[in-house]
């Protein structure tokens, strides 16, 4: 890492997304051109390299013809042929024989030697003085982008790059990297892209890692610079002065005192002062972060995103490794239950083994249970891994993004199926297992009373709720402010969703991040929630709020809410009762705002 030209103290403003501050240097990666390792080879290992290489080309291919595909549907044949050009680049024999021989006479590795040769393939064409062949420069080097990003895909990962204490700086970082930075050396992050229930942000929060994302646009952010990281503020001040560092370490200390504070409620109940009782449990993307929410006092795990098993790697983990990491999940938090919910994949989590990373809209496409039910395979392989977890007898499986009953019943018969076959194997399945779904469809939402029908429980996932309510993508940092829970759209379908839970005779949870919103935790309360489930660094705040109001003032409180009109309302009442009540969390209530 580099030093650099700017020396004056300046702060650079984004969106908050997970609380604490670092101070270390940037390492600011750039998502222009991305960090191709290089490292040599040996003579034996150049035939896998090069068939590493071929497959990252038919790979490129596909994605082509796919992006090809869609253009011509979308806007006709013509602007759809200038991807003609690109397959013709990608599958040119004389850059692939040249790519062939450097890659035995150099010894180093394929994404290095292909870099190389399309550089100088590129600056060759941009010097050649005609203005067609000056543009075909920049398709070979989108072209080689493209191919080394699906060589690098599986190959390095930023835990290659970071070699030292570092705050990162990206563009954009994916949730599978952010699962995978190296949390002995990465002391926060900022993103140009992101928000607050992007799942960049959730993983963020649960491995306590200071975070920012949505970042004003700077060129000023340099490797190599000293800087601050204000995950309260959402603020990166660089080349901080010693008065600026002073300040920053209070504000540190006096953090601590409040998590001090907290964390005297371990062994207390989630119960209001008029004794209605919530279960409080966490949310876990991986099994290494079960340690922080048996220390944070959790009741368990109220969803388990077992979607990141299946991040960073380019197989699918089998049923037995599966089981084994659902029955030690059971078994670490034992007497609670777990709530395992099955793969939820697309959206913002397009793992590249799995996915097409050119479908549009993703987040509206095949995701969740459409991706399942459309891949039964992996979708029982993973049933059967949890229903052999389940003789712990704490499992409980929840399948995500239901919008239908048929959905429920078609899932529901998988399951049976596999039952019935643990079964006659012999498998000591317990006689009853709970089975639950997502509400986080509006559809769903407003037809929970039939759906309530079908099944043991709802848990709410606030975080696609708002999305799919809005119409505002959960990621796009622009719309941040209309991303709101405290929508009187959003808190009737909780409402409703709610009302016919409990009519049917089942519980309801909460397990969006609006559950560890400590201002909208009461109204949750009030609307009459069972269950709420956060991140584990939430789980102490979380408690501290219910502990603080009665079930009677929380009910008086969402028939309030339920009365006005707009957010601010709703919002200036919330917050004024989180300042009578539990001022000292409102610092993280920046957080949110
Ligand atoms: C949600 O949508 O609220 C939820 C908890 O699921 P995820 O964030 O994994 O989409
Ligand atoms: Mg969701």
């Amino acid at each position: 890492m580099s030093g650099s030209e700017f020396t004056e103290e300046f702060t650079v403003s984004g969106i908050p997304v997970s609380p604490g501050i670092s101070v270390g240097k940037l390492f600011v990666i750039s998502n222009e051109e991305q960090p191709v390792p290089c490292h040599n080879i040996t003579l034996e290992q150049v035939p896998s390299e090069w068939e590493r290489f071929e497959n990252a080309i038919s790979k490129t291919k596909q994605q082509l013809l796919d992006i090809q595909k869609q253009m011509a549907k979308n806007v006709g044949d013509s602007d759809a042929g200038i991807f003609e050009a690109h397959l013709l680049v990608l599958e040119d024999a004389t850059i692939l024989a040249a790519v062939k021989k450097q890659l035995a006479q150099r010894l180093q590795n394929i994404e290095h030697v292909y870099q190389h040769i399309i550089s100088q393939y590129a600056k060759a064409l941009a010097n050649v003085d005609d203005p067609y062949l000056a543009e075909r420069a920049a398709d070979v080097l989108d072209v080689c982008r493209r191919v080394i990003s699906n060589l690098i895909s599986r190959n390095i990962s930023l835990r290659d790059i970071i070699t030292e204490p570092c705050i990162v700086v990206a563009h954009d970082l994916t949730p599978s990297d952010t699962a995978q930075l190296p949390r002995d050396l990465v002391l926060g992050f900022a993103t140009h892209l992101g928000s607050r229930t992007s799942h960049t942000a959730i993983i963020a929060r649960s491995m306590d890692l200071p975070a920012v994302v949505g970042l004003d646009p700077t060129p000023h952010l340099q490797t190599g610079l000293m800087a601050v990281l204000d995950g309260y503020h959402g603020l990166i001040i660089v080349n901080p002065k010693p008065e600026t560092l002073e300040r920053f370490k209070k504000e540190e200390q006096r953090h601590e005192q409040i998590e001090k504070e907290l964390t005297k409620l371990h062994d207390e109940k989630a119960v209001t002062p008029d004794d209605r009782k919530i279960i409080l449990s966490a949310n876990i993307e991986l099994l290494s972060d079960l340690p922080d929410c048996v220390e944070a006092g959790a009741e368990g795990i109220g969803l388990f995103r077992t979607e990141f098993l299946f991040a960073n790697r380019p197989d699918l983990p089998d049923e037995q490794e599966q089981f084994e990491i659902y029955r030690q999940a059971a078994r670490a938090v034992k007497p609670h239950s777990v709530i395992l919910r099955t793969l939820d994949l697309g959206g913002d989590k397009l793992f590249t083994s799995m996915h097409s990373s050119t479908i549009t809209n993703p987040f509206l496409g095949v995701r969740a249970i459409r991706f399942c039910l459309a891949h039964p395979e992996i979708f029982r392989t993973q049933l059967r891994a949890m229903l052999r977890a389940s003789t712990e007898d704490n499992v409980k499986i929840m399948y995500p993004m239901i919008t239908t009953v048929d959905e429920v019943r078609e899932a529901n018969r998988y399951l049976e199926l596999e039952l019935k076959s643990l079964r006659a194997a012999r498998i000591p399945i317990p006689e009853r297992i709970e089975v639950g779904i997502m509400v986080e469809v509006p559809a769903a939402a407003l037809t929970a009373p039939a759906l309530a029908e079908e099944v043991d429980f709802f848990s709410i996932g606030t975080n696609d709720l708002i999305q799919y309510t809005m119409a505002c993508d959960r990621g796009n940092e622009q719309l941040a402010y209309l991303y709101e829970p405290a929508h009187p759209g959003v808190l009737r379908l909780i409402q409703y969703t709610i009302d016919a839970a409990h009519a049917a005779g089942i519980w309801v949870g909460v397990c969006g991040e609006a559950a560890g919103d400590v201002e909208i935790v009461p109204l949750l309360l009030g609307l009459g929630i069972d269950e709420l489930s956060v991140g584990a660094a939430q789980v102490p705040r979380v408690k501290r709020v219910i502990r603080s109001l009665t079930y009677s003032e929380a009910r008086q409180l969402a028939i309030e809410a339920l009365s006005y009109r707009s957010v601010k309302e709703v919002r200036a009442r919330l917050r004024a009762l989180a300042q009578e009540r539990f001022p000292e969390l409102l610092e993280d209530i920046e957080l949110l705002a």
